[in-house]
């Protein structure tokens, strides 16, 4: 078939299409819920324009500039984003069962628990994981107890590489990777070895290390050597010692090596020691920037600088990121890490309806690092509403 017999034909199938009682049907369709009016923002189908979103039975049917058909409910959301709903890879949101509510509320429609527990107690996380509403799933911290405050692998009999590998083998379904965390406090001298058999767990199953940086007593480029493709590392803009960036304002080449061979990059925003505003300036200057926001959320994260992974979005705006580049890093470029959401991150017709509105406000806004400082910028996302798996999510006051 040459063009224009292909373009001929493909107006007479339209043509017969339309004359179908079932194109009929669709010309009728009343929608579940149609979100109306609003910036629409899908970075994995690089859309950004002012779009009608009608849902149906829990997924996405229409992404057009104006549906008309009637629906059963409408969000009127002129003003406002239309955003995949968010997906937060490093929180702590299975520590509590009221965890998952919380951060749903923000538009967090998926998220994972990175590394709370190990595995002696990781059937808890699980049970949070499961129960919850939007998808949650856990990484398994290789320390079998799970977060300590004397540190989790100080004691590096903790570092159990068979009862990781046991409890991985008894929960796939909800173990999708596994957590090493590295800092002087956490695993002292035995970072290194720590980090060593986290590997050895985790490419057994086929499955990714996320470690935690910054602090540590191992030399950066050491510990990342054992890293592969796949594989997160967390807090990339921990402070020196052992940032990512040396003092001349260069990004370790072992760093950029990493990201060449698909090693992933991620804000895990936290509370202590994770993110200064000298160290980020610093880095994002060289141009090496996140592929993906995270809270590293707690039940304290609204008290702190933290607040909710919207806030996190916002604290880049003011060093010269858009605001589609700081929707991909919380939506499809999650969805591209771990395959529990690959059917997400996305507005695209077809996909499941998680669908995150969020305000977009212009003012004065103090943004906080991990050491009380604060930058002031100029927009900042809110959560607005949250849609999941097509059904509105009612917004506690
Ligand atoms: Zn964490």
């Amino acid at each position: 078939m040459n063009r224009r017999e292909f373009i001929s034909a493909a107006v007479t199938s339209a043509v017969m299409l339309a004359r179908s009682p079932r194109a009929f049907a669709a010309q009728t369709a009343r929608y579940d819920l149609i979100i109306k009016g609003g910036r629409v923002i899908d970075p994995s189908v690089r859309l950004d324009a002012v779009r009608d979103v009608g849902i149906s039975a829990g997924r996405i049917a229409a992404v057009e500039a104006n549906i008309a058909a009637q629906a059963t409910e409408t969000i009127d959301a002129r003003g406002k984003l239309v955003v995949p709903g968010l997906i937060d890879i490093h929180t702590h949101t299975a520590r509590a069962a009221e965890g998952p509510e919380l951060v749903l509320q923000d538009g967090v429609t998926g998220w994972i628990d990175a590394g709370s527990q190990g595995a002696d107690h990781i059937a808890d996380t699980i049970a949070v994981a499961r129960s919850a509403r939007q998808q949650g799933r856990v990484l398994i911290n290789i320390g079998r107890a799970g977060i300590l405050p004397e540190g989790d692998t100080m004691d590096l009999t903790r570092a159990d590489a068979g009862a990781a590998r046991d409890a991985i083998a008894k929960n796939r379904d909800f173990i999708v990777g596994v957590k090493a965390r590295l800092s002087r406090d956490v695993a002292g001298q035995n970072d290194y070895e720590v980090l060593r058999r986290a590997q050895e767990v985790a490419t057994s199953f086929g499955l990714p290390v996320m470690i935690h940086m910054g602090q540590t007593i191992s030399p950066l480029p050491k510990l990342i050597d054992l890293l592969k493709r796949g594989d997160i590392v967390t807090h990339m803009f921990a402070p020196p010692p052992n940032s990512i960036i040396d003092d001349n304002g260069h990004v370790l080449s072992e760093v950029l090596a990493a990201r060449r061979r698909g090693v992933w990059f991620d804000v895990g925003n936290g509370q202590t020691g994770h993110m200064r505003w000298d160290t980020i300036d610093a880095i994002m200057k060289t141009g090496f920037w996140p592929d993906t926001f995270s809270t590293d959320w707690t039940g304290n994260s609204r008290t702190t600088g933290v607040i909710d992974l919207p806030n996190c979005m916002s604290k880049l705006l003011g060093y010269g990121m858009t605001v589609p580049e700081a929707v991909a890093r919380a939506t499809w470029n999650p969805s591209r890490i771990f395959p529990a959401f690959s059917d997400r991150g996305t507005l695209n017709v077809g996909s499941t309806a998680d669908v995150a509105v969020l305000e977009l406000r212009d003012g004065t806004f103090e943004f906080l690092d991990n050491f009380k400082n604060k930058v002031t910028g100029h927009q900042r996302f809110f959560p607005s509403a949250t849609i999941l798996a097509g059904k509105r999510i009612a917004r506690s006051a």
